[in-house]
């Protein structure tokens, strides 16, 4: 059994002095590439991680649910009533949140004693989150002995999504709850918004093979314009699709926003278009094990994060130069910006060094010392026996 899932299973018996009926695990997650781009009908690219967060559970002889989290070192009590917009808070939305949704989607939802234990970083830009999210569900369709079909896991996806928006009250357009739910082991997951379901593709990653690894560095770092920016982005990604006359910016043409008068407009839809034309290179490339390419179009996607559509921030830039200095075939910024991680694309070797050269560029400056995760590709959410 993998470490998350032993340690759920056995801080459950320490906990509830019972074994648990079930035990389920998800994977975060990294954005190779494809940001701010699923909101405008474009297509993601995100790896599932081999960090995962487990949960544990079993049913009670009453209506009472009970949650506890190894990482938010809480425990929350209420009845199945309880769990519900509003009443549920912090981190109990994100998994009471998915026993709601799955219960307003029709599933049998009983008293249940839940026990949470990962190794996902919390707020890492890593998708802790869908990860929390999908282990519960995956747990709860398998209490209630319900296959982990193609189309059962997309109802848990749409269930996930749900309690993160309208529970945790953290807007989210699906990319992480699909990814940790329908990824191929080893494997990126091609996520495409632009129809409705967005249409999914496996594209295996052969990272390893070629001595290659994926370095997230979380800068620590979070400033505070990041959601009214956020916001902002989204209401001018709408105004220059409305001046370019599509329903979804990813679809424009580049000649057409070359063409666009208003300078902003015209930022904002180059990245958009750029951004979807990097993340078919970026496929194809995989595809051939063109890394350098695969890497190059990593450096684009950030400089086109920065200049054209302006949501990186002095530490994502120093952490993105100082990996590619040192080494790096590519870096960028992955999630929504203005702090957070970058994502690197490293040989295995120069791992040290690229780490070692980033957290002297940040001391240079006098910021707090940077955290890395080294990524390899991880496998889908799954019952764990
Ligand atoms: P990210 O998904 O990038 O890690 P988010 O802010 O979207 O960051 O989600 C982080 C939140 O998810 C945490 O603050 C917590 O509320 C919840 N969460 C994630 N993992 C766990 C866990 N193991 N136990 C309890 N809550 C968790
Ligand atoms: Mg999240």
């Amino acid at each position: 059994m993998v470490v998350a899932a032993r340690r759920a299973q056995d801080g459950f018996v320490a906990t509830f002095g019972r074994r648990p009926e079930v035990v389920a695990d998800a994977p975060g997650r990294v954005n190779l590439i494809g940001e701010h781009v699923d909101y405008l009908g474009g297509p993601v690219l995100p790896v599932p991680l081999h960090l995962r967060t487990a949960v544990a559970l079993a049913r009670r002889d009453d209506d009472r649910v009970v949650l506890r989290s190894v990482q938010a070192e809480q425990t929350w009590q209420g009845t199945s009533r309880d769990l519900r917009p509003g009443t549920l808070q912090g981190w109990a939305a994100y998994v009471g949140g998915v026993l709601w949704a799955l219960a307003e989607d029709g599933w049998e939802v009983p008293g249940l004693d839940v026990l949470v234990d990962g190794d996902v970083p919390l707020g890492a830009g890593l998708s802790s989150s869908a990860a929390v999210e999908c282990a519960t569900a995956v747990a709860v369709a398998g209490l209630l002995g319900v296959g982990l079909t193609d189309p059962v896991r997309r109802r848990l996806i749409a269930a996930c999504v749900r309690a993160e928006r309208d529970v945790a009250g953290a807007p989210t357009g699906g990319m992480d709850q699909t990814v940790a739910l329908l990824a191929a082991p080893g494997s990126a997951l091609l996520i495409d918004f632009g129809t409705d379901p967005p249409r999914t593709q496996e594209v295996p990653l052969a990272l390893a093979d070629a001595g290659l690894a994926l370095l997230v560095t979380d800068t620590g770092v979070r400033h505070r314009l990041a959601d009214g920016a956020y916001a902002a982005r989204r209401r001018e990604a709408e105004a220059a699709a409305a001046a370019l006359g599509v329903d979804l910016l990813a679809s424009a043409t580049p000649d057409a926003v070359a063409a666009l008068a208003d300078p902003i407009n015209r930022r904002r839809a180059r990245h958009a278009v750029t951004e979807v034309a990097r993340v078919r290179d970026v496929v194809a490339a995989l595809r051939d094990r063109d890394w350098v390419a695969v890497g190059d179009a990593l450096a684009a996607s950030h400089r086109s994060l920065r200049d054209d559509y302006q949501v990186s921030c002095p530490e994502l830039d120093v952490a993105v130069d100082a990996s590619q200095e040192a080494g790096a075939l590519g870096a960028r910024m992955t999630g929504g910006g203005f702090g957070g991680s970058t994502v690197a694309l490293v040989a295995t070797d120069r791992l040290p060094v690229v780490a070692r050269a980033i957290e002297d560029a940040y001391a240079a400056r006098g910021w707090g010392t940077p955290r890395h995760h080294r990524i390899g590709p991880g496998s889908p959410a799954r019952l764990v026996d």
